[in-house]
């Protein structure tokens, strides 16, 4: 039996980092939301126990590393399951980017080995395990958009963002988390108004949105690698509405509600960064 699934990356419209816990985690505040630019995966049930992996990406590890691999791991053993899969992963979220790719793809394997393994998990029970795998993968088995709040993995529905376009480019370097958070000085962070944000998207007044959107790791990032303060600087330049870096790096996105600004965006910024991507809706449910 096969399944096809769709891993939607997310962005941040905001990040903050409240507190560092004696776990050794960060406390966080943020709002995710999921956009159209998605991972494709192929999952077909084997009735060996094994798990294989491949990938589109040429670079990606195939083995355990993979988080898809993990997801499916987990799983297996948790629950006794007997049978095998064979994942197929068409990557189209560029890779450490701040944008969940490896994470989305953990929970679009553990949503659907739910299926296939015939598992009956509640969202609950597979957003619990996903948050075993990393701190996002749980945001990401919902998808939507949410304020997270914990490291990540305490999750709280809001209404989606008003519709509009999204601009992302990536510069061609990876950020790793772990390194941005090691490098985050506590003492230095100016918090960003998330509560503020949340109200803007209920209210559905973009404006406002745009306004409040903010991140803790942009300073930082932009301090390391030029291009991020190039681009939010060109994005601006161009006539976006709100300009932001999503998650620790380094992927800047710019909203617009002009199709024309929109393009006018695309077009200005192939010119010096090598991945642009635009999509248009944010915050949509996968089904
Ligand atoms: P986040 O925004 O959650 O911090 P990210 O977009 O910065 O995530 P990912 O693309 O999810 O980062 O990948 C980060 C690391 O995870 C990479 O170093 C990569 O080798 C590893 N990884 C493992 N499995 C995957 C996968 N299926 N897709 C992408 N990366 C993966």
């Amino acid at each position: 039996m096969k399944l096809f699934m769709k891993a939607p990356a997310k962005i941040n419209l905001a990040l903050d980092v409240l507190n560092k816990r004696d776990d050794g985690y960060h406390e966080v505040k943020m709002v995710m939301t999921t956009i159209d630019l998605a991972d494709r995966l192929e999952l077909e049930c084997t009735d060996h126990e094994k798990i294989r992996v491949s990938t589109s990406s040429g670079f990606l590890p195939e083995d355990h590393r993979n988080l898809a691999y993990r997801a499916a791991q987990l799983l297996q053993t948790r629950f006794e399951v007997n049978k095998g899969v064979t994942i197929s992963i068409d990557k189209q979220i560029p890779v450490a980017a701040g944008l969940a790719g490896g994470s989305s793809d953990a929970a679009a394997v553990l949503r659907g080995l739910n299926r296939l393994w015939r598992l009956n998990l509640s969202m609950q029970e597979l957003a619990e395990i996903g948050s075993e795998i990393g701190s996002d993968v749980a945001f990401c088995v919902y998808g939507g958009t949410a304020v997270a709040t914990g490291r990540g993995e305490i999750l709280s529905p809001i209404s989606p963002p008003p519709p509009c376009w999204v601009v992302l480019a990536k510069p061609n370097v990876g950020v790793s988390t772990k390194d941005m958070y090691r490098q985050l000085q506590m003492g230095d962070i100016k918090h960003p108004d998330v509560d503020g944000l949340v109200e803007a998207i209920e209210r559905r007044n973009y404006r406002k949105m745009c306004e409040k959107m903010e991140n803790v790791f942009e300073p930082l990032v932009m301090k390391k690698v030029s291009q991020v303060a190039l681009i939010k600087r060109k994005m601006n330049d161009l006539g976006a509405d709100g300009v932001l870096m999503s998650g620790s790096g380094p992927t800047v996105f710019a909203l617009t509600k002009s199709e024309s600004r929109m393009r006018r965006l695309v077009n200005g910024l192939r010119g010096f960064c090598p991945n642009v991507y635009h999509v248009r809706s944010m915050g949509g449910k996968e089904t």
